[in-house]
């Protein structure tokens, strides 16, 4: 647009190609910050980037294209926090560690990937990966043809031996071996700076713990701590002097205490989380990333006799239902929470769930939206370009049928997703 006048002087058809926008009809427009949709609005989109929003339904210059979303609701680009895209959990998961190979992993999760943006995830934040998968996967899909959201990953997680992430738990002496932190298995302040440092090498965005023990890990206890105050402090220091921040998985209270305190940036499930941790949480300004989608998914499993290892049951019976409660109680204490739903454990394409639970854990239905698209944004700073509609902004662009204000369950029938201008989806 900026540049019309000058293409003018040199040559017509130049101009006209280049002047081509695209105009989207908005029936409903939700921006991911106002909390009131607007009705009949017009966004312009030039390239990669939304140029105005304007209001009524604009007329299209003779070289505009236009999109009909005149009996749609118009969101921003969806964000979930909490994915893995290189996996999907099934009764066979842990024979895959003896059956995959890189390559496997990293077709899997092309295939997820793009599975996930046509469910109207733009951008998704990859908290644990196997071989790196993620890091390579992020760097085809901005600079190829691959369809799939932006990617910010953790690569492979950081846990201590025998933790939730260490990545031989339950196999069979002979091959456990003595992973060490290039595997993600850290002991001791130098093994803490060395992982964080390696991830940096290879390319990571952020840095994953698991600073209590989880319920899919072949080990006893799904809740206690697994790190020190020492090795925490070491991991969030050495992670903040790469630009790096930290997620902590953590379902028990001791563990999740040390890692607000350590300053984490957000924590993950939460399931145990009490009065004291919440109120830390705000003072530290830590985001509580609720997945209440895995936490409802494996306790659903565990009613299935021999779907889990048996040491894995009781703890999937027992931790999944409780995370609801305590979504409840964070949205209520004014814990900043943001949208994230662990998927990977639950099938891929079906994030949008997580705001049916969260909408019946008490968030408004607006406010859930917010979580993924705004709050998300500034969560990983990346608010300039993304999370909301507005001039200026990168076109990432999905609709619904409908009115999600209404019934937030449209928000799990996307009818169409543009990423940086680019159509994915149109029904
Ligand atoms: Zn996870």
């Amino acid at each position: 647009m900026k540049s019309r006048a000058n293409l003018l002087y040199c040559c017509a058809f130049l101009a006209a190609a280049a002047d081509a926008d695209t105009l989207l009809h908005a029936g409903r427009l939700i921006d991911g910050v106002s909390d009131r949709p607007r009705a009949e609005v017009t966004i312009r989109v030039d390239g990669d980037r939304i140029i105005a929003i304007e209001r009524g339904f604009a007329s299209p210059g003779a070289t505009d294209t236009v999109i009909d979303l005149k009996d749609k609701t118009v969101l921003p680009g969806l964000m979930d926090m909490h994915v893995h895209l290189t996996g999907e959990y099934s009764q066979d998961d842990r024979l895959n560690d003896f059956i995959m190979n890189e390559a496997d992993y990293a077709f899997d999760a092309a295939k997820y990937a793009k599975r996930t943006l046509e469910a109207g995830f733009t951008v998704v934040r990859n908290l644990g990966d196997s071989f790196n998968v993620t890091i390579a996967l992020r760097q085809a899909i901005d600079s190829s043809d691959i369809p799939g959201p932006r990617i910010i990953t953790a690569a492979k997680g950081l846990s201590s031996t025998g933790g939730h992430g260490d990545p031989t738990n339950g196999w069979a002496n002979h091959l456990k071996g003595d992973p060490g932190p290039i595997e993600g298995v850290v002991n001791g302040v130098e093994d803490a700076r060395k992982a964080v440092r390696q991830r940096y090498k290879d390319g990571a965005d952020w840095i994953k713990i698991t600073a209590t023990g989880g319920v899919l890990s072949v080990a006893k206890s799904g809740q206690n701590p697994q790190f020190t105050d020492e090795e925490l402090r070491a991991i969030v220091d050495t992670a903040a002097d790469y630009g790096m921040r930290v997620a902590a998985h953590a379902h028990g209270t001791e563990g999740m205490k040390r890692a607000v305190i350590a300053g984490v940036a957000s924590v993950e499930h939460g399931t145990y989380m009490d009065a004291e941790v919440m109120r830390l949480m705000k003072e530290h300004g830590t985001y509580y990333v609720p997945t209440i989608m895995a936490g409802n998914w494996v306790a659903e499993q565990a009613k299935v006799d021999g779907f889990f290892p048996e040491l894995v049951r009781p703890k999937a019976a027992s931790i999944g239902p409780l995370i609801r409660e305590t979504f409840a109680q964070a949205y209520k204490a004014g814990v900043p929470i943001v949208f994230g739903t662990d998927t990977g454990v639950s099938a891929h394409g079906d994030n949008a769930q997580e705001f049916v639970l969260m909408v019946e854990g008490g968030m408004p239905p607006m406010e859930a939206l917010q979580s993924a698209t705004s709050v998300a944004a500034e969560f990983l700073d990346i608010d300039d370009t993304h999370g909301s509609l507005e001039a200026g902004k990168q076109a990432d662009i999905i609709a619904v049928p409908g009115n999600p204000l209404d019934d937030i369950r449209q928000m799990e029938n996307v009818t169409f997703v543009m990423k940086s201008g680019r159509t994915y989806k149109q029904l």
